[in-house]
């Protein structure tokens, strides 16, 4: 699978309880299918030192370009504009609900740590973004994902920072 954003092959590295694919030879971006985010969630401890890596990377700049297209399904993802100060563009792809992370937005996403009132406004605006309230099964999926993406806010991460 190619990185949406640069094109390099990404390479599926171990994040704890999950593979996840990332652009490790080229701009450092992660995809995740919606279900490794929310098995992300659901595991507390070990995370690996891939992720821990991926935490340490400098923030990408991605304020420039167009839409990306999914690197799975080839339909262009929606970037979702966080608009409060904790700004972390997440692109996702409504068709099958995996989502890009620029290199950095993980890290940002740790250090814009939200308290659960914040955390369900931002899921719930996400999920209401959708256009897929026609396919019940799909806006399901997309509503774990999203749940799955919020709880990464207000996860305690395991590590200890400079
Ligand atoms: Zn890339
Ligand atoms: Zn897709």
């Amino acid at each position: 699978m190619n990185c949406p954003a640069c094109g390099v092959p990404m390479v599926e590295e171990d994040f704890g309880s999950v593979s996840v694919d990332v652009c490790k030879n080229g701009c450092k971006g992660i995809w995740f299918d919606w279900g490794e985010l929310k098995d992300l969630d659901e595991s507390h401890e070990g995370l690996g030192k891939a992720l821990e890596e991926a935490l340490k990377n400098p923030r990408a700049k991605d304020t420039d370009r167009g839409p990306l297209k999914c690197p799975k399904c080839g339909l262009e993802m929606r970037s979702h504009k966080y608009k409060s100060a904790k700004q972390v563009n997440v692109d996702e792809c409504y068709a099958c609900g995996g989502f890009f992370l620029d290199s950095g937005e993980l890290g940002q996403i740790r250090d814009n740590y939200m308290s659960e009132e914040e955390r369900d406004a931002y899921v719930q605006r996400l999920i209401e973004e959708t256009p897929l309230r026609d396919d019940t099964h799909k806006a399901k999926l997309r509503a774990a994902g999203c749940h799955a993406l919020g709880s990464l806010f207000s996860r305690r991460w395991p590590f200890v920072w400079p």
